[in-house]
């Protein structure tokens, strides 16, 4: 009998695959070289051992069954089970005999897409059994991640290892995944074998494997993500008081140059007011003195005469152009619309206009469309002449210059063509800021506020002013409103 079993255990120990041999105890009585190999103990530490401690299994159950089922109906066995090894995961089939306990198995090395895919998965990655906790399997981030070894791991419950910090939060994150399934983005504090701290983007959702309930997590190292948005968040309160401070001082500064604008205002506005008497004296005298001395005139006295009469208008019209601004900032013009024919009120500005025509100019009224509008008269009107006067003065003798109107459904296009000197291009930004004079315009009489004023007139009437034009060739502006 012993050398049969002798001669057994020979045959045994010459085959490919593994054997175990079991007593009804589920103790190891004998384990050939293979799967002495496989499960990596010396055979004085496999026999005697309970074939549960040997094979390392997540089915338990499955096990126990068909052991059970050889045991008592003494039946054949023949399933797969899948064994967590410490090393690696295989599944094992099992034949075991009628009337004896032998369990052959060929280790049958998982090596399929789905579990390469989860073994090295860029993410961390753990199965864990959801009645006790305990980790079944992990891949090889969650070994780098975590710096444990799958020998830690592997059968070990989660709680034991407190790889989550704070256990209150292990409990939230575990009730609201068994209420919904799945839990995603979950943001927790996760504790490496060093005892360092993480922060650790958990997503879980619950598995069925071998018709058991499982949980698969995935786990993302977010602490270096935390660090940057820290960063950013405390550069962004930086920026933001810094430009909390700047803007504090630029509104300082702001301030500062409104009330100096204001006081530069005032000044001039009392002064022309001041200035407006003495000039209207110098006028009645002069045109009375022309009267006494009209016997006694030459050409030579009237040219005189005609240059200090010149002189004064255009004193009159800077004055007049300081006062509207005044009243433009002050809110004090206020529009005052009326019906009237725009048609004939362009006639009557180019007949009063007439006399500052440069010699040989003319100026050409062409009308399209109704000639009725209903909107602020004086503020139109000024805004007429300002445009005219500056074509006739930035052009030369001779030129001419066409004022278009043109009205339709309320809507009224005016504009003011002239073929003079131009806007250089570099200076068409400035046009309508006030005091400035193009460089090409230096030299022509002018006080750089007419287009300012013309440009609060047009926003009076809510309408818009543009303009195009080319040095040396000419200019057009054109206003809209609507009314
Ligand atoms: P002013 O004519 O008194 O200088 P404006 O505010 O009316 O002031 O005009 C500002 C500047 O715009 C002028 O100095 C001139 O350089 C330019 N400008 C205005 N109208 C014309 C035009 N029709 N042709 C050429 N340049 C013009």
């Amino acid at each position: 009998m012993l050398t049969d079993v002798l001669i057994q255990e020979n045959i045994l120990e010459q085959i490919q695959e593994c054997f175990i041999k079991i007593d009804f105890n589920w103790n190891c009585l004998y384990a050939n070289q293979k799967a002495i190999e496989f499960i990596e103990k010396p055979l004085n530490e496999v026999v005697g051992k309970s074939i549960f401690q040997l094979l390392v299994t997540n089915d338990v159950d499955i096990l126990n069954q068909n052991l059970k089922k050889i045991n008592l109906e003494k039946t054949s066995i023949n399933f797969e089970l899948y064994l967590i090894n410490k090393k690696q995961n295989v599944s094992i089939r099992f034949f075991g005999g009628k009337t004896d306990i032998n369990i052959y198995f060929t280790p049958n090395y998982i090596d399929n897409q789905f579990y390469k895919a989860f073994k090295h998965s860029p993410v961390a990655l753990s199965i864990t059994k959801i009645e006790d906790g305990s980790i079944i399997d992990i891949n090889n981030q969650f070994e780098k991640l975590f710096k444990f070894n799958r020998q830690d791991v592997i059968g070990n419950k989660i709680t034991d290892l407190n790889i989550i910090e704070e256990p209150l939060d292990r409990i939230k994150f575990l009730r609201m995944l068994r209420a919904k399934g799945n839990v995603k983005n979950y943001k927790t504090n996760a504790v490496l074998k060093n005892g360092s701290v993480i922060n650790i983007d958990l997503s879980s959702r619950i598995i069925e494997l071998n018709s058991k309930q499982h949980i698969l997590s995935t786990i993302i190292d977010i602490s270096k993500k935390e660090i940057l948005t820290k960063r950013i968040i405390k550069i962004n309160n930086e920026l933001e008081s810094k430009v909390n401070h700047r803007t504090w001082e630029l509104t300082k500064l702001l301030e500062r140059e409104r009330k100096i604008n204001e006081m530069k205002t005032n000044f001039v506005s009392s002064a022309s007011h001041e200035f407006r008497t003495p000039l209207a004296t110098i006028s009645t005298s002069l045109w009375i003195l022309e009267k006494y001395l009209k016997p006694y005139q030459t050409n030579k006295t009237a040219i005189h005469f005609n240059r200090i009469q010149k002189s004064i208008d255009q004193l009159i019209k800077i004055l007049n152009n300081f006062l509207s601004l005044d009243q433009l900032e002050q809110g004090k013009v206020k529009n005052s619309n009326s019906k009237f024919n725009l048609k004939k009120l362009s006639n009557e500005i180019i007949e009063d206009i007439a006399c500052s025509l440069k010699k040989g100019q003319k100026i050409n009224l062409i009308h399209f469309g109704e000639s009725m509008v209903f909107t602020d008269k004086n503020i139109l009107k000024n805004v007429i002449i300002n445009l005219l006067s500056n074509a006739i003065k930035y052009s030369n003798e001779n030129d001419e210059i066409e004022l278009n109107i043109f009205i339709k459904h309320k809507n009224v296009v005016i504009s003011v063509k002239d073929n003079g000197i131009g806007i250089p291009s570099q200076d068409e930004f400035l046009i309508f800021t006030r005091f400035f004079r193009a460089k090409n315009a230096l030299n022509i009489q002018g006080s750089g506020l007419g287009l300012n004023i013309v440009k609060s007139y047009v926003e009076l009437l809510k309408g818009t002013i543009s303009f195009t034009s080319k040095i040396n060739v000419g200019s057009q502006f054109t206003v809209k409103f609507k009314y």
